[in-house]
């Protein structure tokens, strides 16, 4: 089985080592595909009731892009790392691109700083609902042709032949790369450098990895460049146990940014559901608006410009700054209390593994913990976007769509909760003690597991 393995592995890093060089192609051909989808529907008529996907392009645009793009290049992680940042993103390739004919100035600083993926990420997910991103083709167009302005923008701008929007800003990369860790893909140094992992802006990695030092699967975006079969240096491609990587999250740079996405990236996402089906957000939309006109603020029921909120009267649908602050602020309550209520658990998980047997101080266990939460959250964001992926399980009886994503769901929960176990299992925490350090982590990863329920399924007893 190892032997099969390892064949595997070999066989499929010669191919695409080989033919890296003609990553260009299948990047170009996603471009077309990229430049029809987000480009081309804002300018097509409305579709009429009759149409469908399948006889208006405009349909069948935000039915790639919502029901398969997204939910499928979330799953290709588990098995394939980040091969669709590497091998089809016309974004990416084009940041690069455009970086080798451009100013080479240096990345600043605050562009480096680990926190401007998770800024980008927030920005882009409430703008996202603002503006209808799932319903609007301007939005859309918005959205990711602005996020395509900006990787070429900073590609002509920073560095040289690298992507500096990649590793930096983008908010898909972000998801990518942190969920890759889950993923059975790795690619690991042949001859490994003493030293911790580094960044390195100089050197043939077009996301700054010092590929001798290289430990993380986060900012591999699996392009190839490094791996020479033949040759004694450079990267192995080789295959692992799903989840290996977190299990072992302590030798593969665990960063505090990442765990606060869990808690806050995570969250606002879930709050990007929650607002559409949740009572709660109805009345508070009518206490504030009531109070707010009753004090004078009549501003709020005027409307913004469209690139902050939807405004789109033919087709029935115009915010006002209340639905905007309203919005926002939902989806940020719910990151706050997603954070205190994974925080404190993960915290209760860290104390209660202490034992003088155990490894690493309260902050360490603290932050590997919080690892566990990887599973839960990817499958809930799988589920909650491929809402489309799973209609054609009807075939099967009108229940089993709902009855494969509650199950899918049930396998992210346990999951988690299996990765909470390696992980104080590797802190050295042993027999009573581990079961204790695991409770709190599994009511973590239930509640996240419950609230997504709701975001998918609806309240109980609602409908
Ligand atoms: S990080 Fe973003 S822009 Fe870069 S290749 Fe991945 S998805 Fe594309
Ligand atoms: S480590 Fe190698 S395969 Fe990964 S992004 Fe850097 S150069 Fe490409």
């Amino acid at each position: 089985m190892l032997d099969a393995r390892r064949g595997l592995a070999d066989r499929l890093e010669r191919f695409l080592a080989h033919h890296h060089d003609k990553f260009l192609i299948s990047q170009f051909i996603f471009l077309i595909v990229f430049v029809s989808i987000i480009f081309v529907p804002p300018f097509l008529g409305e579709p009429a009731l009759e149409d469908t996907r399948y006889t208006h392009w405009g349909l069948f645009a935000n039915y790639l892009l919502w029901s398969l793009w997204f939910p499928l290049v979330l799953i290709s992680v588990v098995f394939t790392g980040r091969s669709w940042c590497g091998i089809f993103c016309p974004m990416g390739a084009s940041s690069e691109w455009a970086s080798r004919y451009g100013l080479h100035r240096p990345i600043p600083s605050w562009m480096r700083w680990e926190g401007t993926p998770h800024v980008s990420f927030l920005i882009i997910t409430i703008l996202g609902q603002t503006t209808g991103v799932r319903e609007h083709p301007e939005s859309v167009m918005l959205l990711f042709g602005g996020m395509f302005a900006c990787a070429v923008l900073f590609g002509v701008l920073f560095a040289q032949g690298k992507r500096a929007w990649c590793r930096h800003t983008c908010p898909v990369g972000l998801l990518l790369g942190l969920f890759s860790r889950l993923g059975v893909v790795q690619f690991w140094p042949k001859r490994r450098a003493p030293g911790e992992n580094r960044y390195a802006e100089r050197g043939m990695c077009p996301t700054m990895i010092d590929i001798n030092r290289k430990d993380e699967s986060r900012h591999c975006i699996e392009c190839f460049k490094c791996v020479h079969p033949e040759s004694g240096g450079g990267q192995k491609m080789s295959f692992r146990r799903p989840g290996m990587e977190i299990e072992q999250i302590r030798h593969y740079n665990p960063n505090v940014m990442e765990v606060a996405f869990f808690f806050i990236g995570i969250g606002t996402a879930l709050g990007g559901f929650l607002w559409l089906v949740l009572e709660s957000y109805q009345e508070m939309r009518q206490n504030l608006g009531v109070w707010a006109l009753s004090h004078g603020h009549s501003w709020i029921g005027g409307t913004g410009p469209s690139w902050l909120m939807s405004v789109h009267p033919e087709r029935g649908e115009v915010f006002n700054w209340l639905d905007f602050i309203l919005i926002s602020g939902y989806m940020l309550v719910w990151a706050g209390g997603t954070a205190v209520v994974l925080g404190l658990a993960t915290l209760a998980s860290a104390y209660l593994a202490g034992s003088k047997a155990a490894t690493g101080t309260l902050y360490q266990r603290f932050l590997e913990l919080g690892y566990q939460y990887a599973p839960v959250c990817l499958v809930s964001l799988i589920i909650g976007l491929g809402y489309n992926l799973f209609l054609p399980l009807g075939y099967f009886g009108d229940s089993a769509p709902d009855i494969a994503k509650e199950v899918l769901l049930a396998m992210g929960l346990l999951w988690s909760v299996h990765l909470g176990n390696r992980i104080l299992a590797e802190q050295n925490v042993r027999g009573f003690r581990r079961v204790m350090a695991l409770l709190p982590g599994i009511a973590g990863s239930a509640a996240t597991g419950f609230a997504w329920w709701i975001a998918i399924f609806g309240p109980p007893g609602a409908g």
